[in-house]
């Protein structure tokens, strides 16, 4: 078979030499750069950056304008490394495109048409020639990679004279036919939006004339009657002929290439990774080379390291004869990249060398296209490559270990989100393939759970003392499901959004979670849930992934994470590798932050996992969770239910011990660290059973079903109900409000705390108790509750001998709070920002339903994240910053930190750090994250890219 003849290339550009070794050429870059804009666009701004023979006009540092497959293929052409040469048609285009009715400025246009011109000198070859025709690929590249979202066309150029003159060139009709075929379906699908059915029709109706089965039996006539076929095609679906001229093939190309980057696909991808949709995409004309053009020609994409494990492996595929799509397309399955070695071993020592450079330069694991046209190496495409967290971990501490990246570097490397992956109880993958999904939640709290349905939470606990795996399916879940969640191997809700309670509670249980599951009905009092049209009954298995929100029905198995294998002991730390891994990255990152890490936590145990953790202190222990312990809600109950005040102080003698208890356990968890504990937030009414169930109990007692002095009790408890009801209760009596009404129960927490405190003094052990009153909103409130905390603190203190030292503060998570901070800041030691509440108040929208409608506001891009999840930097997050400026300016030195959820949130992290908070407080399974978001927040204080 006759050579193709290649687009030229610098001959005396060694391909071996290292990127760094390449300087001199880019010097040459900046040169050639002013002589091109001498010679043809003297003024005014640069919209065309061409790449050839060694020197671009772009470089890594332009992704903002050349997206980031223009500005690696100009860095790479910079470095002499062997690609073919073209041109990028800037992301700025893309806008004018937009903001000009869909059209491309005739300016623009006219420096197209210069770089064209450029690009035939350069390569010796002419669009449309019948000798030497230059064919071209048009392809999308927005900043951040969006793998297969937008389109593509190769063999551009191609018409009825140009194809004789590839064939010519080539001495090789079939590939000269097959090319334009392809590319007139490409052209028709992309361009001109005709189905691909279409034109697979007309080619099914030659081969079934013909009587074969393969494409590849398909000979040269075979293939130039197709070509007329899909012709005709073009002709009877659109109305037009197919257009012969490439130039205006090459505009209508590169502007469905524009129109793309609105296609639906793009626009999901884009919401779901939070890409903005003003940056737009470039547009990157390229010489083509084939990879189809024979046995001796090959096409394969790969990777420097293994994405899934990190392993330091050559990894990828690649396809003899063939072009780009087909690697993807799944049609012929190709090859491991490793036999390369022996089908073409002078092409695979090369890309062996051009990719480890590629990874040097870069310092990060490199994704690569290449394309061997007669057993010649071309490069088109270098980017860093996407990896699984596990593979982040392991990739970054290895290249430090290799010298080829800093330990600031390594943190900067891996994304803290990606950290939770390792932490979740995993599946086995191709099990996990094995079942369709059947509906789709929020992922609230990732891993992988499986077990049997059950729909109340004592069913739960019931059902796992029997030791059989549950997943607790619930409409919602309530605070006193607590128990239930607690064993269940996961939680799933029909209703709620990422920060409910559900949400919340399981990621500060390390609990996978789905929430919001919207397809789900669930009818607990028939122990069924339907989801579409199937039943799942008590009992049946269901599984889901709490890291991407699907669900399946049946079994799949899990394990824990070998993370926390280890931190339970069930595994020595060195005898796994990852766990070594993981802490020195965190130990690294830790050098690095300059904010504080704490965890929210309820309870002693969660407290010990969140040290394990590295958190070093509690941002916020929520002791209401405390009286949903074993014993201890009968006597809560009985204290709210009570008529006096002195009936209450006695329920509240009883519980004082079991607070201490806990708060002992607490403080001992964190040794000596600070512990932040939230007097009684919650509305009295959710610790007493729900108003509706009890009217319907009461109902049946009153017609007779049960006994009479049951029918007294309860109507007892119903009016205690009734008057205890609120029809908003987030925005009723909670908070600072009940304890202003019942001092009782403040006092005795406050006892329960400082006797706490005290004992641990007694034993030697440091503590640092901070009391903090929630949802405060007037500077009065907090002074009465200050006046309280100390004087009950000084009682408390006489009492047992020893002094300790505490704080007072304050949640400022009610906007009031926030504009008053200075007042509130001259009473109080610090602040805590409960941002939950912050965003549910200053948004308006219900923590608990808001679910609902952010689907829809995400969707329409009114909002571009979900606030609860990741702070409004705009609202609430001003409020935030205001109440720190002025709290400090009254009150220097004021101790400041935030607890609600999205103090386990990267991009808020980055967000409080720049307000210059002290600390952040995640829930313990988040800490990791945390430690991580906060090194990247003090080595890259501007916003990062993803
Ligand atoms: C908050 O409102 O941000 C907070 C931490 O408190 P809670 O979630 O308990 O209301
Ligand atoms: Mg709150």
């Amino acid at each position: 078979m006759a050579k193709t003849r290649t687009p030229a290339r610098p001959r005396t550009r060694s391909t071996a030499r290292t990127l760094t070794k390449a300087a001199a050429p880019r010097k040459r870059v900046a040169r050639a750069t002013t002589k091109t804009r001498r010679a043809s666009k003297p003024r005014g701004k640069k919209y065309v950056f061409f790449f050839g023979r060694g020197t671009a006009e772009g470089d890594r540092t332009k992704r903002d304008l050349l997206g980031g497959k223009g500005a690696g293929l100009a860095e790479m052409t910079s470095a002499g490394l062997p690609v073919p040469p073209g041109f990028t048609v800037s992301t700025d285009v893309c806008t004018l495109f937009y903001t000009n009715g869909h059209k491309v400025p005739e300016h623009v246009e006219m420096e197209i048409e210069t770089q064209l011109r450029r690009l035939e000198r350069l390569s010796r070859l002419t669009l449309g020639s019948t000798t030497d025709p230059l064919l071209v690929s048009v392809r999308s590249g927005a900043k951040f990679s969006m793998p297969g979202m937008m389109d593509t066309i190769l063999n551009l150029g191609l018409n009825d004279d140009a194809v004789e003159g590839l064939k010519r060139r080539t001495a090789n009709g079939r590939f000269a036919f097959d090319s334009y075929r392809r590319f007139i379906q490409m052209f028709g699908n992309v361009v001109l939006d005709i189905t691909k059915e279409a034109f697979e029709d007309e080619l099914d109706a030659v081969k079934r004339a013909r009587g074969i089965r393969l494409d590849t039996e398909l000979n040269e006539r075979d293939l130039s009657q197709v070509v007329v076929r899909y012709q005709g095609v073009i002709r009877r679906q659109s109305g037009r002929r197919f257009p012969q001229d490439p130039r205006t093939q090459l505009r209508m190309a590169r502007d469905a290439v524009f129109r793309s980057w609105h296609n639906p696909r793009a626009i999901e991808y884009r919401r779901i990774y939070d890409i903005p949709d003003e940056i737009g995409t470039a547009v990157n004309v390229q010489a083509m080379v084939f990879g189809n053009s024979g046995d001796r020609s090959a096409t394969g994409v790969g990777f420097t390291r293994n994405p899934a494990t990190g392993t330091r492996e050559f990894y990828g595929e690649f396809l003899v004869n063939a072009q780009g799509e087909d690697v993807v397309a799944g049609i012929r399955t190709p090859q491991p990249i490793r036999e390369l070695e022996h089908v073409m071993p002078k092409a695979y020592r090369q890309l062996r060398r051009i990719t480890s450079r590629l990874e040097r330069h870069y310092k990060d694991v490199q994704d690569f296209e290449f394309t061997i046209q007669d057993e010649e190496l071309f490069m088109l495409q270098t980017r860093s490559g996407k990896r699984t967290g596990h593979a982040a971990v392991v990739i970054a501490t290895d290249m430090v270990a290799e010298r080829l990246i800093t330990q600031s570097e390594a943190v900067l490397l891996v994304d803290p989100d990606s950290l939770s992956q390792l932490l979740s109880p995993v599946f086995d993958p191709a099990a996990w393939r094995s079942f369709p999904v059947v509906t789709q939640g929020l992922p609230a709290s990732p891993g992988a759970a499986s077990g049997q349905v059950v729909f109340t939470a004592d069913d739960a606990v019931s059902w796992s003392h029997k030791g059989k795996p549950v997943i607790l399916v619930r409409k919602e879940t309530v605070p006193d499901d607590i128990h239930g969640m607690h064993v269940a191997s996961g939680v799933l809700t029909a209703t709620g959004g990422m920060t409910s309670h559900a949400a919340v509670v399981g990621r500060q249980m390390g609990k996978p979670s789905v929430v919001g599951a919207g397809e789900l009905w669930v009818d607990a009092g028939a122990r069924t849930v339907t989801v579409n049209t199937q039943v799942v009954r008590e009992g049946d298995f269901i599984s889901f992934d709490g890291l991407t929100g699907e669900v399946k029905l049946g079994q799949v198995d899990t394990k824990p994470s070998e993370i926390l294998q280890v931190l339970s002991g069930e595994l020595k730390p060195k005898r796994s590798e990852i766990y070594q891994r993981f802490s020195k990255l965190l130990s690294w990152a830790d050098r690095f932050r300059t904010l504080g890490i704490r965890a929210n936590a309820d309870l002693p145990e969660q407290a010990e996992t969140a040290y394990e953790f590295g958190a070093r202190g509690i941002g916020l222990c929520r002791t209401e969770h405390m009286f949903f312990g074993e014993g201890r809600l009968p006597i809560m109950q009985r204290m709210i239910l009570s008529e006096t005040e002195r009936d209450r102080r006695a329920a509240l003698n009883r519980l004082l011990p079991l607070q201490r208890e806990d708060f002992y356990g607490i403080f001992k968890a964190m040794h000596g660290e600070p512990v932040t504990i939230r007097l009684v937030d919650p509305p009295l009414h959710e610790f007493l059973p729900k108003r509706e169930e009890l009217m319907v109990e009461v109902a049946l007692l009153e017609a007779g079903v049960g006994k009479r002095s049951t029918l007294v009790k309860k109507r007892a408890l119903l009016r205690r109900i009734e008057q205890l009801h609120e029809f908003n209760p987030m925005m009723g009596h909670r908070g600072v409000r009940l304890a202003i009404s019942y001092p009782e129960i403040a006092e005795m927490q406050t006892q329960a705390i400082i006797e706490a405190a005290c004992l641990l003094a007694k034993e030697g052990q440091k503590v640092i108790p901070e009391i903090m009153i929630p949802l405060v909103g007037h500077v009065k409130e907090f002074s009465n509750q200050r006046t309280l905390v100390d004087r009950v603190a000084a009682e408390a203190m006489r009492a047992m001998g020893v002094k300790v030292k505490y704080l007072v503060g304050t949640m400022i998570e009610v906007p009031r709070g926030a504009m008053t901070a200075d007042e509130i800041a001259r009473e109080a030691d610090f602040f805590s920002f409960g941002t939950n509440d912050l965003t549910q108040m200053a948004f308006g929208f219900s923590r608990d339903d808001a679910g609902k409608f952010l689907t829809t506001y995400r969707e329409r891009r009114i909002l571009d994240r979900d606030p609860f999840a990741s702070i409004d930097v705009e609202g609430v997050g001003a409020l935030v910053r205001l109440a720190a400026d002025k709290g400090r300016a009254a009150h220097p030195g004021l101790k400041l930190g935030i607890c609600g959820e999205h103090g386990g949130d990267p991009a808020s992290i980055h967000f409080f750090s720049t307000v210059g908070l002290d600390y952040v407080s995640a829930s313990p399974y988040r800490v990791p994250t945390a430690r991580l978001a906060a090194a990247h927040a003090a080595l890259r204080p501007e916003p990062q890219e993803r």
